[in-house]
């Protein structure tokens, strides 16, 4: 896999599986424009204030065996920012 390309697909599975909506972060902003799925659609254009991330607790982060979280900040996992990204 080429190191920018996405690895979650945007698909509607997968959005259901999201947890962005449940999580501290998600905010009216990002629920007017209907955003979700940071991981394979990319990073937030709104304000967020960091405070906690269900990323890690998202079947996507399980079954794509990402590494990384706060993709609303950062954008989508890639081998490359998911590689460059270890817990902390
Ligand atoms: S890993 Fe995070 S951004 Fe991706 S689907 Fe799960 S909760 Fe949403
Ligand atoms: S990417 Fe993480 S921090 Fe951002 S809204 Fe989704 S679960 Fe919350």
């Amino acid at each position: 896999m080429a190191e920018n390309e996405i690895i979650v697909p945007d698909t509607q599975e997968n959005a259901e599986r999201c947890r962005c909506l449940q999580c501290p972060v998600y905010n009216e902003c990002m629920g007017n424009n209907e955003e979700l799925l940071f991981c394979s659609r990319g990073s937030t254009g709104c304000e967020l204030e960091k405070r906690g991330c269900l990323c890690l607790h998202c079947p996507n982060e399980i079954e794509y065996r990402l590494n990384s979280f706060f993709y609303c900040q950062k954008g989508a996992a890639t081998e490359k920012n998911v590689a460059s990204e270890t817990l902390k």
